[in-house]
């Protein structure tokens, strides 16, 4: 396809209005687009920095119809944005990146699956589960495995580990039944990231792996580069492309994989969207996933991935604000800001909450052990 360039000035929407939506749109504001947010709370981390604010649910027709008046393209931001909102903005002759198909596909734990495996990328053995009679038919080489409810599950939620028939059945029924994927649980060396973007015109940029931590199934550390072999590194990178690529995708998406013990890749889950793992981005390279996703929904060429500092991000939770009485107070900024290399994203959600992603922190440095240390430092002043 030959779209021609959006250009700066022009106007983008998003929809959705969390804080990977409040990056894209500054990425956007520095190269001069007007970005119109539809999100109907008012005051979400993306509504109050874009120029515009549709306050409306994502499948407001009329909403949608405003959108489409004023946005030559649309883009998403979180994964469980209806896709026959994007399906409804391109019968418009909006181009929405990414399409409803990559979406709906990425909203399906299990075709998912079976997507990324029709691209030829390992994938953890797995089951689909509808019924109690599915249960009843799991061998039991199965186990120890994962109930994952099939669809809107994120940060560890909707997932129960069963360890026999009788533990999936009653995990089944704990989820309400719904439609499950049963996943054999691995033997994890490390979980590692990788963000790929792909414009219409079929280029691809490929971000460096990086390095997950979770805690309490949220994402707290994330290293660039992996500290993974060059081998492992370069395979989850091609994986990463070989997706997106077989996808037709326009847009960024994070690939999510297991390192496993053996050294062998899975490819574990997509997101059609930047990804927390990917902020240091902003810093460490030279054009920031988000950047990427304005210069892809605008059909412009990519920007370089390259890395040009080493680093460490740590995303901060809600719980930083509450002392041990569990009073609201304000972490102290002026200390962590006084490491060098330090760089402070906060998200301007004004109510903290427990396991409430407020901001984050990424530290920069020439080596990776300066930037870990540097993180270390941090993590210690704040906690
Ligand atoms: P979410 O959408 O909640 O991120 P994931 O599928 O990524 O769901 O699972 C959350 C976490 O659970 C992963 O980051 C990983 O630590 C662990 N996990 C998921 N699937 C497996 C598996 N098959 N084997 C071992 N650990 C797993
Ligand atoms: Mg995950």
């Amino acid at each position: 396809m030959t779209d021609k360039p959006i250009l700066p000035g022009s106007w983008l929407g998003l929809l959705g209005g969390g804080q990977l939506g409040r990056m894209f749109a500054q990425a956007a504001a520095t190269m001069g687009y007007r970005v119109c947010v539809l999100e109907p709370d008012p005051n979400a981390p993306a509504a109050v920095v874009a120029e515009k604010h549709i306050c409306a649910p994502y499948t407001d027709e009329k909403a949608l119809e405003e959108l489409a008046s004023l946005c030559p393209a649309v883009t998403t931001e979180f994964e469980n944005v209806p896709a026959q909102a994007l399906e409804f903005l391109a019968s418009k002759g909006v181009r929405t990146s990414p399409c409803a198909n990559a979406v709906r596909v990425t909203q399906d734990r299990f075709d998912e699956k079976s997507f990324i495996r029709s691209a030829l990328c390992p994938v953890a053995p797995h089951l689909l589960i509808l019924s109690d009679h599915d249960c009843e038919e799991v061998t039991p080489d199965y186990f120890p495995a994962i109930l994952k409810t099939a669809r809107l599950g994120y940060d560890g939620k909707g997932q129960i580990t069963v360890n026999d028939k009788r533990e999936l059945l009653s995990a089944f029924e704990k989820l309400g039944r719904v439609r499950c994927v049963l996943e054999k649980r691995l033997p994890l060396f490390k979980e590692v990231s990788v963000i790929a973007a792909r414009n219409r015109k079929g280029e691809v940029s490929v971000y460096p792996v990086c390095e997950n931590y979770h805690r309490n199934g949220i994402l707290a550390v994330s290293i660039m580069p992996a500290r993974v072999d060059e081998e492992s590194a370069k395979n989850a990178r091609a994986i990463a492309e070989r997706i997106i690529n077989k996808l037709d995708y326009v847009g960024v998406l994070c690939t999510e994989l297991f390192v496993l013990a053996n050294g062998q890749l899975v490819a574990n889950e997509l997101a059609p969207r930047p990804h927390n793992s990917g902020h240091a981005t902003i810093d460490a390279c030279v054009c920031s996933q988000y950047e990427q996703q304005v210069r892809a929904m605008a059909d412009l060429p990519l920007g370089s991935s390259e890395q040009i500092s080493k680093s460490v991000m740590l995303n901060l939770l809600g719980d930083l604000w509450f002392d041990e009485n569990e009073e609201i107070r304000e972490p102290h900024w002026e200390s962590v800001l006084d490491i060098p290399g330090l760089k402070l994203h906060l998200y301007g959600k004004k109510q903290p909450r427990h396991g409430r992603k407020m901001g984050h922190i990424t530290c920069i440095a020439s080596s990776e052990e300066e930037a870990m240390f540097k993180a270390q430092m941090a993590a210690r002043l704040l906690g």
